[in-house]
């Protein structure tokens, strides 16, 4: 099974498996190392070797204990590869589907770290743009840290951007994550640190209340949540971590928290939550709410219930595939207006558990005689369907397209 890669490595196993291809555990000069290999199949894509080249540059010169180094890029005949440091461990989205919540004193241990490493690559003029659970490694080798969390380092800078680098927009995919989107992109602006730092206090939410705080039901709903609803609370979290948590989800990318900042304020709080079991919530119902789909929700058969996480299709009936292969940064998406048409309000609200659920006969009953009311709603349903028909097919660089993608991908027909 083992493989030359270049010269000088060997991949001897697979890791992992990512958008682009497959990470190995490899042998090179210095020892073990990870080995991310492009896919034979897409060496000829443009875009995704752009990628690769783009998550070398953006690492070189960044050193921390919470960033994955890349060491080396291998170009050999049809193989390309970043060489990284090995961490041995899992990424943090195995550890959460395994968990489905953390501890709040390992989560903020958590996400304390990732902000370290996020001030880094900040401070280095990188934003990262892809921060989710899939791309934080645990390294399980590391020392134990509070809550008994071992050490989290971000990876995956293959979308990373260096700050006030020339912008060149193109959107080619269909499938996204939107869940970790920040309002501003969606609004079109160019991405700055902050939308990290969205993206991360996303994840935060995510570890302690297992699910993440505007996502579920249509990519286009969970779009327009970000822009114009606020984040419902968490029953039972404490109030300064919630309080840590809302500033970082603002809508204005200037009133959150700089990554140094967040890193140490998260600190301060471990000793406040040492020993503090896993919040007691219920997931919001993973269909639509009667107010976003009154007619969806109902004929809807169970089987094609919305996922709730991950991959979403843009474009119902397109395969959601894997998490890692496409992310916010290849599609694009609706500027506000277009997102217009759902009342501001409270994301979904999450209950203690045992609370009456929403979509229970009783609830149902009221929502039957709301429903004649809710016919604009329905329009707004309607329209978000179009903006992900339209995601599939716009190929236009006009206006509010934020994601410049892959500076050095050529642009293909
Ligand atoms: P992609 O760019 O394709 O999303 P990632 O860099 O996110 O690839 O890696 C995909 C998976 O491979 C990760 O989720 C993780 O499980 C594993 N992996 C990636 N890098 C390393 C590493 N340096 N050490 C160990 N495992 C890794
Ligand atoms: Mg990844």
């Amino acid at each position: 099974m083992a493989r030359k890669i270049g010269s000088r490595y060997t991949a001897n196993q697979i890791l992992g498996r990512g958008s682009a291809g497959t990470v190995w555990l490899g042998e090179g000069p210095e020892g073990p190392v990870a080995i991310k290999l492009l896919r034979e199949d897409l060496a000829s894509d443009q875009e995704l070797v752009g990628r690769f080249v783009q998550e070398r540059t953006a690492l070189l010169g960044l050193e921390h204990p919470n960033v994955v180094s890349v060491r080396d890029l291998v170009v050999d005949g049809n193989d390309l590869a970043l060489v990284m440091d090995l961490v041995r461990g899992t990424d943090l989205r195995t550890r959460l589907d395994r968990d489905r919540r953390l501890a709040p004193e390992a989560a903020v241990a958590i996400v304390a770290d990732v902000a370290d490493g996020l001030a880094a690559a900040h401070a280095a003029g990188v934003v990262h743009r892809d921060v989710k659970p899939e791309n934080v490694l645990l390294d399980m080798q590391g020392p134990l840290g509070p809550g008994g969390s071992h050490p989290a380092l971000l990876t995956d800078f293959g979308v990373a951007k260096l700050i006030d680098s020339p912008r060149r927009t193109r959107a080619t995919k269909i499938i996204g994550t939107p869940d970790y989107l920040a309002p501003e992109i969606v609004e079109g602006l160019p991405p700055r640190a902050a939308v990290d730092i969205y993206a991360l206090a996303t994840v935060l939410y995510e570890l302690l209340a297992g699910f993440t705080p505007f996502g579920g039901g249509h990519p286009g709903a969970v779009l327009r949540r970000h822009v114009t609803e606020t984040v419902a609370p968490l029953p039972g979290i404490p109030d300064e971590l919630w309080q840590l948590i809302v500033q970082c989800l603002a809508k204005a990318p200037a009133s959150r928290l700089r990554a140094s900042e967040l890193g140490v304020r998260l600190r301060e709080l471990l000793p406040m939550l040492a020993g503090m079991p896993p919040l007691d919530v219920d997931e919001p119902d993973a269909e639509p709410t009667e107010e976003e789909a009154p007619v969806a929700a109902e004929e809807a058969p169970a089987g094609e219930r919305v996922r709730r996480r991950g991959a979403v299709p843009l474009v119902p009936g397109a395969k959601p595939a894997d998490s890692n292969r496409d992310t916010h940064t290849s599609m694009r998406v609706p500027g506000p207006d277009e997102l217009a048409g759902g009342a501001r309000g409270t994301a979904r609200v999450p209950r203690p558990t045992g609370a009456p659920r929403p979509g229970s006969a009783r609830h149902r009953a009221t929502a039957r005689r709301r429903r004649v009311a809710l016919g604009a709603a329905a329009v707004a349903l309607v329209a978000a369907a179009g903006v992900g028909a339209w995601l599939a097919t716009s190929d236009d660089d006009a206006g509010a397209t934020p994601q410049d993608t892959n500076n050095t991908a050529p642009a293909t027909p």
